[in-house]
């Protein structure tokens, strides 16, 4: 690892350049610092140059007879097996290519088995907390430690049908606090219990190595565009069963193999076995190889000096706001829990989302506030009801009453010291 302090540690990385200045209110205008990667990271140079390389030579994957369709289905289909070495796939793992990890989810969620039950803690995105609405769910409360958490997934395992099909999904780091979740240790309490285990690493991925075949998950989701990609591309990669049994995500063509018309005037489909069979449609081949160029560069790079320069900027960022006695980090494994770059606080006395404009006129600091699509686990954290039917951006808390919702502030690759230390400046 070298030198944390210095941003030439992640040369390797160089995000697209975005020196871009905006408008202050109180005159003058400043370099926007982009403090927001876990809504969407930057895109690395490297992405931009390779599919700006790419572009004049793309053209329709899977069905084209001419060498430019040849040429895109090669680099689509070889981006599967990019991502699945990025991810650390086992063999016989599909690659399924989605719009988002939202998607990747809802795709997960529409293949479960017949009767299968859900299990998922309250604290999760909404992305990983919604899509099983068909399904039997069982919502576990917020743990206050990661040994907690393994817990309570183990009790409430314990209580199931241990032959029928069932499901936990949980984030590998959290949108809101940024902490780390014992993955494996929930895997093999789901395995123990004969329960399968879909990991949301929309979050973890930018920010750590994640192997599949490690931590024993037998599915993952992620977003390319927190992954130092462009918007419109996610995976769903794991067990090729339950997705090759499943009734196709979409219908349409590249999902089918064989359509015909029966006697009874009816139409009779055969269905693809692969991945394909859930990417129906003409799929997004420059969002698929955008997404295989970032993971190539992530592990030609590796994460060493990516998770050491986060650590430093976790540190400044948290060092300044214990200078601020209003300011309250959210926490639910408490301070020391190992995290990534993204956190979250309250400032009492302050309404989050008009701390968070003033951030954003006064001093050029693009942060997010408000309940982070997580509403159950951000009411958890500041202490408000977490049945409350509120809506995100939640209203205003008087002087001295406790805030509604909350500000966040996360970083990466390319993110200067200097953007920080306005950050902290400004809170100050
Ligand atoms: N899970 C987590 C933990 C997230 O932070 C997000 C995005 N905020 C999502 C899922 C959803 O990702 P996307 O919007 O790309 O579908």
């Amino acid at each position: 690892v070298t030198d944390p302090s210095d941003p030439a540690c992640l040369a390797p990385l160089p995000v697209l350049g975005r020196e871009v200045s905006v408008p202050l209110v109180t005159g003058g205008e400043v370099t926007y610092a982009a403090l927001d990667y876990a809504a969407s990271a930057p895109a690395l140079q490297r992405v931009w140059d390779d599919v700006a390389a790419y572009a004049p030579y793309y053209g329709s994957v899977h069905r084209g007879a001419g060498y430019l369709s040849q040429l895109s289905t090669d680099l689509f289909e070889n981006a599967r097996e990019t991502v699945a070495s990025f991810l650390g796939c086992r063999a016989g793992d599909q690659v399924v290519f989605t719009r988002s990890t939202t998607d990747s989810l809802n795709l997960l969620a529409a293949a479960l088995p017949a009767g299968c039950e859900v299990f998922v803690f309250e604290t999760e995105h909404h992305a990983s907390l919604l899509p099983w609405r068909d399904a039997r769910v069982t919502y576990l409360d917020a743990p206050r430690t990661p040994a907690d958490a393994v817990t309570t997934l183990e009790r409430a395992l314990a209580d199931r049908d241990p032959y029928g099909p069932a499901l936990v999904c949980v984030t590998g780091a959290s949108n809101v606090t940024g902490e780390l979740w014992p993955v494996r240790e929930l895997a093999a309490a789901a395995h123990a219990h004969g329960a399968r285990i879909v990991l949301d690493a929309a979050q973890l991925a930018p920010h750590h190595p994640v192997s599949v075949a490690e931590l024993d998950v037998d599915w993952i989701a992620f977003s390319g565009h927190k992954l130092y990609a462009p918007f419109g591309s996610g995976v769903l990669a794991g067990r090729a069963d339950w997705l090759r049994e499943a009734e196709p995500y979409l219908a349409g063509g590249g999902a089918s193999r064989k359509v015909s018309r029966r006697a009874d005037g009816g139409v009779d489909v055969e269905w693809h076995d692969s991945a394909a069979r859930h990417e129906a449609g003409s799929p997004n081949v420059i969002g698929v190889y955008a997404i295989a160029s970032a993971c190539k560069a992530l592990t030609e790079a590796g994460f060493d000096d990516l998770v050491a320069r986060e650590r430093y900027l976790i540190g400044l960022v948290r060092a300044g706001l214990a200078q601020v006695p209003e300011v309250r980090v959210l926490s639910l494994f408490g301070d020391d829990a190992p995290r990534v770059g993204v956190i979250s606080f309250v400032v009492d006395g302050w309404n989050s989302s008009h701390f968070a404009a003033a951030l954003s006129a006064e001093y050029g600091i693009g942060v997010r506030d408000g309940l982070f699509c997580a509403h159950p686990l951000v009411r958890t954290l500041l202490g408000t009801d977490p049945q409350d039917p509120g809506e995100c951006g939640a209203p205003e808390a008087a002087p001295g009453e406790r805030s509604l919702n909350a500000i966040r502030v996360s970083f990466g690759a390319g993110t200067p010291d200097e953007h920080v230390e306005r950050f902290v400046r400004a809170v100050k």
